[in-house]
């Protein structure tokens, strides 16, 4: 039997916005299809191991959380979550852990360092926060599809000159509230700003993190009538 392995970063520590349900639409979509779930998680000090896990995740957090994983993040586990990204396994990260795979979040005189899987950097701006509903638009394999969901960050990402953002602002602030671009895509690397959490109301997307980090071609498909409403809902939110 095919299976998802996944690997969950602090689980405990970076999951704002119930993050963690994402790791449940997983767990229930491989569930409904016989395709087995392995969690485990990766606290502070243990080491991960690439070749174990097939979808690396870390959730949100605010900017005291961040920084209590960052130092740990980058001392313990790096090198093996490069050598996974290189692997083509799927690493997932959202809003304050989207910020953390990139070189750094700069909080005024303070720098957290970040993973630098991805050539971005994240700036705290002292101007309002990025708050609301939000609608991007992206284009992961076979056309454009919308990822709705909901933002609150304080930092402004800007992605290196060679770095594919993850979609287009349909309507929100998306990385830095100007650029009209949201998250970053590297491959099999995605960041992005949507909590929601993301995947209840995004179950497309789901199916995809799933295809792409089993190397499963096809999934059988599912009885969605509450997730696509769940999808519209989160979408008239946002104005789309
Ligand atoms: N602490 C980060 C910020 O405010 C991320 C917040 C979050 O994960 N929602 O920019």
């Amino acid at each position: 039997m095919p299976a998802l392995r996944v690997c969950a970063l602090y689980p405990d520590v970076m999951n704002i916005y119930a993050d963690r349900g994402n790791l449940l639409v997983l767990e229930r979509r491989c569930a409904w299809r016989g395709i087995g779930f392995e969690l485990s998680g990766a606290g502070f000090g243990d080491r991960v191991d690439p070749d174990a896990h097939d979808l690396f995740y870390i959730g949100g957090g605010q900017d005291r959380d961040q920084e209590l994983c960052a130092a740990d993040l980058v001392a313990t586990k790096r090198d093996a979550l490069a050598a996974a990204a290189e692997a083509g396994k799927v690493v997932l990260g959202i809003c304050g852990g989207y910020q953390l795979l990139g070189h750094a979040y700069e909080l005024g005189d303070r720098e957290i360092r970040g993973l630098g899987l991805v050539d971005l950097r994240t700036v705290r701006d002292p101007g309002p926060r990025l708050i609301g509903n939000v609608a991007i638009e992206v284009d992961l394999d076979g056309g454009p599809r919308v990822l709705a969901g909901f933002e609150n960050h304080a930092g402004r990402t800007l992605l290196g000159p060679g770095e594919q953002p993850l979609g287009r602002v349909l309507s929100g602030h998306g990385n830095d509230g100007r650029s009209g671009t949201e998250g970053v895509r590297r491959g099999t690397v995605i960041g992005t700003y949507l909590h929601g959490p993301l995947l209840p109301k995004n179950a497309w997307f789901a199916d995809w993190l799933i295809r792409t980090a089993t190397g499963l071609d096809e999934l059988a498909p599912l009885d969605d009538a509450l997730e696509d409403a769940a999808h519209r809902s989160a979408r008239r939110a946002a104005g789309r």
